[in-house]
Parts: structure tokens; sequence; C-alpha cells
């Protein structure tokens, strides 16, 4: 069980990390809107800003991920359940927690949750050869 200290130490963390995410999906959008055209003239490689545009859209959509789990941690710390795994309820060990703060499940499952997925979408991928 996490003591009150802990749970204001892993607030603070999430909290500075959701600051920082937050300055970073903002200056993405800016720089999507505006210097990327810029950008494009200057290199005349078209191709390649668009390559750069998709990159970009990809780690503001992870960014973006990253703060809902965030917000979710955050949530879990108010209502006392942060520390607890979100599908069977066991403690989280505390080194997965330390590494990943806004973890929500144990590592067990956590894999199932990923092996789930990857089942899902390998059937998605069948589906639609
Ligand atoms: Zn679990």
């Amino acid at each position: 069980m996490l003591d009150i200290t802990q749970l204001k130490a892993f607030d603070d963390r999430l909290c500075a990390r959701a600051s920082l995410l937050t300055v970073e999906v903002n200056a993405a959008r800016r720089h999507a809107g505006t210097d990327l055209r810029s950008e494009t003239s200057d290199l005349k490689d078209a191709a390649s800003a668009e390559a750069q545009a998709v990159v970009a859209d990809a780690e503001v959509e992870r960014e973006l991920a990253e703060l809902g789990e965030i917000r979710a941690a955050r949530e879990r710390i108010r209502n006392g359940t942060y520390g607890s795994c979100v599908e069977c309820g066991t403690e989280i060990d505390l080194d997965r927690i330390g590494a990943h703060p806004q973890a929500s499940r144990c590592l067990k499952c956590q894999l199932r949750a990923e092996r789930a997925s990857a089942a899902r979408a390998a059937r998605r991928a069948a589906l639609h050869r």
C-alpha cells in the first residue's frame, strides 16, 4: 500500500509530465499549422515534409494517449485506487509504478491486454486481406 508521501510524489511526477506533454502537443500543433509549409519551400522536398508531418501526427497521438493515461492515474490517486491493478485489483509492483507512474495494470494483466490487442489487430488484418 502506498503512503500519502509516495502518492504525493507520484502525483507531482504525473503533473510535471502532463505539463511537458501539453507544451509539446501545443508546439506540434502550431508547427503543423505554420512552420511546415515554409520548411517545404526551403527544403524543396514536399514528400519529406509530408513524411515529417505523418511522424509528428503519430507523435502527437502518442502524447495525447499518454496525457489521457496520466489524467486517469491522477483520478485514481484522488479516489484512492492508485497503485492497484484496474483489472484484477492486485497491488502493482512498486518498481513498475516507479518506471511508469501512469500504469493502470499489474504486469500480468498488462501483458494479457497487449496480447489481446495484438490478436485483435491480427484478426482485423486477416479480415482486410
Ligand atoms: Zn492485474
